[in-house]
């Protein structure tokens, strides 16, 4: 049986110049290994799932990924916030922390999200051996922004101290996946031929 060859098929180039469309662009196929499902999209979008470092993807930019998704990570352990006094932070990017945490504990397993918002859970373990979870604010991690030059934030330059604070303290996330868009991510997909 010979297959149609939709770029000769009217009805669909007549739709497509409609569109406006003139390229015919790539599709890929769904694949579980590289493709979130449906669920797993929306695991991530409520709690996240927990991860070793190991199983995320760093981007060429340095951004964090699952599969074709960008992600944010984070430690949901809050004794460990608390040890450092640390305010809770998320990654966005293959950081300086975040290969220390990686390199130094491996197994440490970090909770990765796609969810937007201010405050994230943590797990709180209290004296008595009492586990809960507890809703925290965070904000975005500087060294995330430093890896990225995120808006030209540099740590380590003083004399755009100033500035980059600025950048820091009016981080949002969701400027931040207009520069780099969320999902879906695409890995080269096959380009029909033209
Ligand atoms: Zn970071």
């Amino acid at each position: 049986m010979e297959l149609l060859d939709f770029t000769k098929f009217e009805a669909f180039n007549d739709l497509r110049e409609k569109m406006g469309a003139k390229q015919l662009g790539y599709f890929e196929l769904f694949d579980p290994s590289i493709h979130l499902t449906g669920i797993e999209r929306s695991e991530l979008e409520k709690l996240g799932v927990l991860l070793k470092p190991a199983e995320l993807r760093v981007l060429p930019d340095k951004t964090l990924a699952l599969k074709n998704s960008r992600v944010l990570v984070y430690n949901p352990d809050e004794n460990w916030y608390r040890s450092r006094r640390q305010y809770p932070t998320y990654h966005v990017a293959m950081c300086a922390q975040l290969e220390e945490i990686t390199s130094e504990q491996p197994g440490q397993e970090l909770l990765v999200t796609t969810r937007l918002d201010d405050e994230y859970q943590l797990v709180k373990i209290r004296p008595s051996g009492e586990v809960s979870m507890v809703a925290h604010g965070f904000v975005v991690c500087k060294h995330c922004l430093h890896a990225l030059r995120y808006k030209d934030y540099d740590e380590f330059r003083n004399r755009r101290r100033g500035y980059s604070l600025q950048v820091l303290s009016n981080f949002s996330l969701k400027e931040f996946y207009r520069f780099y868009q969320q999902y879906p991510l695409s890995f080269g997909g096959r380009r029909e031929p033209e």
